[in-house]
């Protein structure tokens, strides 16, 4: 047929023996794909559609990289779903030996700032926010009552402070504390009141008898010495008589604490002083070719105009990995990047996961079939730029640049651990849509598909899903990313999850055992 309709399709790389189905709805048996491919049995969108006869054992290629092997014979057109697919084994990066000789620096960037909030420890901020933590999840119920009491009531006196957050968690009492691993709970929750959004005037509500001590948790002050007495207040104290008495001199101090953050202004900033996190989560198919491209591209605008981008999630990059090895600044940081896999492996071994953990029924559903498929997809958000240090889960940011903060995928987890790093704004991609958000800092939504942008037309911040249809370019998408960072860093815009006032709980990652 002369006329027959021809439906758009997506080959990533030149090597690949399967492309994927953009068709919202999916197609047809019997539909022709622009790429001349009559389909021989009904492919949803988002997924895979092989390019010619495949025998059982044959690898597929997506992302000029093996994804996958055939579990039996197929025809031309057939649907590559997981019923017919076996996952490849991890790579093996035990051996692998760095040599790292020549860098190369990337093309500086110049003529871009945005307003930021500069604090004392030189870190600058993107908001201006009241953080109040805890010591121990014992105090939890306490701080909620008193947070909304201070929004009702104070906050409305102070119109230059955006926000007031409770940095509520479940760790301080309980836990073995001196266990090895309990440096990272420890360091996330000490960290989290560091973030530069806080503006070195977080207060600490403690218990009294917890394991983890407040004065662990006060960021250095002003001074050479830390005033613990304006910023630590005990529950158990002998002068707090009955409740109302704990409200009461939690406000106090909460209102000293805000007349000093309204006196905070906006400041124009080089771009060297952002500290921006990327993430994905609810992936699809498409993430890899719209949305977390759009993020790699922008990232590295970033990196190039001085600034800092971090990247996560270690199971989506564990099946990856090589990729990444010639990137990194050093022998060190290539060390360090293969230690975290290494931690990670030996961590789900204990637990006895298998490699089917990370996948989620609806990653599968939006046409990926295994870990594999989604690392390749997801390790793009960290753009081309060298990889210039590796942070263990929870430690601040040391370095400029591109730097892999090993954190686990889960999207709050991901969230809270590099809040803990430093960062002032996350990028966040997502393909079957999470109306995630974080406490103390905006989140730009970026979304795989146009479908959703559409259905989600007041949580995304940008439709990625343009670049599959053809109508944006990757290139375009991600310029527009970086302005909206920039224009969202400065306080111009709020994104729509912080507009909405989206806010997931903070998560610590506890692999230390309880008592
Ligand atoms: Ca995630």
């Amino acid at each position: 047929m002369e006329n027959e309709p021809r439906y758009l399709s997506i080959k990533i790389n030149e090597k690949d023996n399967v492309v994927v189905v953009v068709e919202s709805g999916g197609l047809k048996e019997g539909s022709l794909l622009d790429i001349g491919v009559k389909l021989v049995e009904y492919v949803p969108q988002g997924h895979k559609v092989a390019l010619n006869h495949m025998k059982e054992g044959d690898a597929i290629i997506r992302y000029g990289e093996v994804i996958g092997y055939v579990t039996k014979d197929i025809q031309k057109g057939t649907w590559i779903n997981e019923t017919i697919t076996k996952m490849p084994e991890a790579p093996d990066i035990s051996k692998y030996v760095f040599d790292i000789k020549d860098v190369q620096q990337p093309e500086p960037l110049e003529g871009y700032t945005f307003d930021g909030y500069k604090n004392v420890d030189g870190s600058v901020g993107t908001r201006n926010v009241l953080g109040i933590t805890t010591s121990v999840q014992c105090v939890a119920g306490v701080l909620k009552h008193v947070v909304e009491k201070i929004k009702k009531e104070l906050l409305p006196k102070y119109p230059n402070v955006d926000d007031v957050v409770a940095l509520n968690h479940t760790y301080g009492c309980g836990v073995a504390i001196n266990a090895p691993a309990a440096i990272i709970p420890i360091r996330t929750v000490q960290n989290l009141a560091k973030n530069p959004n806080l503006g070195n005037e977080v207060m600490v509500l403690g218990l009294g008898c917890e394991k983890l001590e407040p004065e662990k948790l006060v960021p250095p002050g002003k001074d050479e010495f830390v005033d613990y007495k304006n910023k630590i207040i005990r529950l158990q104290d002998e002068n707090l008589i009955g409740f109302q008495a704990m409200v009461d001199s939690i406000m106090e101090m909460a209102e000293s604490k805000l007349k000093r953050l309204n006196a905070r202004k906006r400041e124009a900033c080089p771009v060297s002083d952002l500290v921006i996190g990327t993430q994905c989560g609810g992936s699809d198919a498409f993430s890899g070719f719209t949305a977390n491209p759009t993020v790699g591209f922008a990232a590295d605008l970033i990196v190039r105009a001085g600034g800092t981008v971090l990247f996560s999630e270690v199971t989506e990059v564990r099946d990856g990995v090589q990729l990444l090895f010639p990137r990194v600044a050093s022998n060190e940081v290539g060390k360090a990047l293969v230690a975290e896999m290494h931690w990670y492996d030996d961590y789900l071994n204990a637990g006895k996961v298998d490699r089917s953990a990370n996948t989620t029924p609806g990653n599968k559903a939006g046409g990926l079939n295994n870990i594999v498929e989604k690392s390749l997809g997801s390790i793009i958000k960290s753009g081309t730029s060298t990889i210039s240090d590796v942070l263990s889960p929870g430690e601040k940011v040391r370095k400029k640049g591109m730097i892999f903060a090993a954190t686990p995928a889960s999207d709050y987890v991901c969230g809270t651990q590099q809040l803990a790093s430093g960062i002032t704004l996350q990028v966040f991609t997502t393909g079957r849509g999470t109306p995630y958000g974080l406490p103390m800092i905006p989140v730009i939504k970026l979304s795989t598909r146009t479908d959703l942008a559409k259905r989600w037309f007041d949580l995304i911040d940008l439709d990625a899903g343009k670049i599959a249809t053809g109508e944006l370019t990757i290139e375009e998408a991600g310029w527009e990313l970086f302005h909206l960072i920039l224009e969202i860093a400065s306080g111009k815009k709020k994104s729509c999850a912080e507009a909405l006032g989206l806010q997931n709980d903070l998560v610590l990652f506890n692999p230390a055992p309880v008592t």
